[in-house]
């Protein structure tokens, strides 16, 4: 039977470039708890348009640790990489509106030129404009020599357009409590400046794909770490601008180490597959991390 497009959607959407540790188990645990309460579908998203940090093996290990947690999830899978054409047509559409620009500037060029202190919510410098308002011809000659670029988005003009949208109104999401009462919170899309669209790579940005495959799936309820709440600014403008449903979100808690650190795939902290090494169990995770004992598994 094909899924009834009027029930609620909730996705875990990992990106597989490392192994799931305890805060993605919380957080696909915390999506499975919303399906249950919502009767919602229970959508898996491999979010993997970040070519030169994907690996296949990390795709295998989430399937593997999320079906040993107990999680069951409808096929197919969606997996980002297979569908590079929706975000080229979006970021097509950003183009036509004359909201995005090359940019061919290196890291130590923004760097060098970033106002000291102007940094964006995830602490990268804001980029400082170089070129923004590159004249054709430089673009025509740059590109010819082979030159890298991204595409970014011209925030103060993307701003504007919004505005004519939506006539003035404020630009808000509806973020739900875990209690599920829910609050409107004003979105500010400008503290992230002039944003990447397409990757140099040729690839989507995880802003640009993350609305498009939101609405693709029809997701109702957006659940993720509160390490991406200010990121939803940024998803709302776009969701305006490019004519997508808007989802409610949930943002939780993020699982930290005893010594308060978050938990972080970089920083090494033990794997679900390392835990299940030394005999911990779905069960004892699942305790551990407050969800009740599934008894199923
Ligand atoms: N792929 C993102 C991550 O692993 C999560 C994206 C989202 O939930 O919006 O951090």
């Amino acid at each position: 039977m094909p899924p009834d497009p009027t029930r609620s959607a909730v996705r875990f959407a990992p990106s597989p470039n490392g192994l799931l540790h305890l805060g993605h188990a919380f957080s696909a645990l915390t999506v499975d708890a919303w399906a249950r309460r919502l009767d919602a579908r229970f959508l898996l998203r491999i979010e993997d348009t970040d070519r030169a940090r994907s690996r296949p093996e990390f795709v295998d290990a989430i399937f593997r640790d999320l079906a040993w947690l107990g999680l069951a999830w409808e096929e197919p899978v969606l997996r980002q990489s297979e569908h590079a054409a929706a975000y080229d047509a979006a970021a097509r559409r950003l183009r036509e509106m004359g909201l995005l620009y090359p940019c061919f500037a290196s890291r130590s060029e923004i760097a060098a030129a970033a106002v000291p202190g102007m940094v964006d919510p995830d602490g990268a410098p804001i980029y400082p404009g170089l070129h923004r308002a590159l004249a054709q011809d430089d673009i025509a000659d740059r590109k010819a020599r082979g030159e890298p670029y991204c595409l970014r988005i011209d925030m103060r003009q993307a701003l504007d357009r919004m505005r004519a949208k939506t006539r003035g109104a404020a630009l808000t999401f509806k973020e739900v409590a875990a209690d599920g009462s829910h609050r409107l919170v004003d979105a500010d899309p400008a503290r992230w400046g002039d944003a990447v669209m397409m990757r140099k790579d040729g690839s989507a940005s995880y802003h640009l794909a993350v609305v498009v495959d939101d609405a693709r799936q029809a997701i109702s309820h957006v659940t993720r770490g509160l390490d991406l709440f200010a990121a939803t600014d940024i998803h709302r403008l776009l969701q305006v601008l490019l004519d997508l449903s808007e989802p409610a979100y949930h943002h939780h808690a993020l699982i930290s180490t005893p010594d308060g650190r978050k938990l972080a795939k970089s920083k090494g902290d033990e794997s679900l597959s390392a835990l299940r090494a030394t005999g911990e169990t779905a069960q004892s995770i699942r305790s551990r991390l407050g969800f009740a004992i599934n008894p199923s598994i």
